[in-house]
């Protein structure tokens, strides 16, 4: 069984790889900063909660994180295996995924952790476009669309993240270091971590993630 949790700093390409990963696997994309985009999309109580954080580049309460999860791995699409991207980010939301995964029998298989030096990370937020309908990432020099500012795959406008800014990537490293990155230590006592380096091409990554994967 493949349940899988995506991790590395904003910028790593943790979406752009969930959605290879998961079309090739035919698992759920679980993505919590989707969830919570949507959710200030439908102007719900929920995304006005989460805007107030997201925006500031802060990390959205435990609580409200965990539970939105909880209710996500429990719908049935989940049964087969499921990937995390972008969850758990504290060591409080690790805690009650292990809790949680076990509970359904469903316990996390490998933790895929992209490597990407931070250079990098802020050239490759900075220019990040997304599609506004569906999502799908692109980049204003290193992944450009056919058309610009409109979306090869379902045709959407191009857009960029109200969170991907300088000031806001600022606190967002901040935050991870802080928070997530110890998550590492965590999973390498369970033994499932594996680094990729994410600076690989796409098809060369989504070899290595395979391999990784296999059994
Ligand atoms: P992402 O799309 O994964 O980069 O997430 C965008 C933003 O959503 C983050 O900067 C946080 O403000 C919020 N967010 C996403 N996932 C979580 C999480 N697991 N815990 C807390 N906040 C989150």
């Amino acid at each position: 069984m493949k349940n899988i949790i995506l991790m590395g700093p904003p910028g790593a390409g943790k979406g752009t790889n969930a959605k290879r990963i998961t079309s090739f696997y035919k698992i759920p994309h679980i993505s919590t900063g989707d969830m919570f985009r949507e959710a200030i999309k439908n102007k719900t109580p929920l995304g006005e909660l989460a805007n107030s954080y997201m925006s500031k580049g802060l990390l959205v309460p435990d609580e409200v994180t965990i539970g939105l999860v909880k209710e996500r791995l429990s719908k049935d699409d989940c049964k087969d295996g499921y990937l995390l991207d972008g969850f758990p980010r504290t060591l409080v939301q690790a805690e009650a995924l292990t809790k949680l995964s076990e509970e359904i029998n469903r316990p996390i298989t490998s933790v895929i952790n992209i490597i990407v030096p931070e250079d990098i990370l802020i050239d490759r937020i900075c220019g990040r476009r997304v599609c506004k309908v569906c999502g799908a990432p692109y980049h204003v020099r290193n992944l450009k669309p056919k058309v610009e500012g409109v979306c090869d795959l379902c045709g959407g406008e191009l857009v960029q993240r109200k969170d991907d800014n300088e000031e806001t990537l600022k606190s967002r490293l901040e935050e991870y270091h802080k928070q997530t990155e110890p998550l590492i230590a965590y999973y390498n006592k369970l033994g499932v971590v594996t680094d990729v380096d994410g600076t690989k091409d796409l098809d060369l990554l989504l070899e290595d993630i395979k391999t990784i994967l296999k059994d």
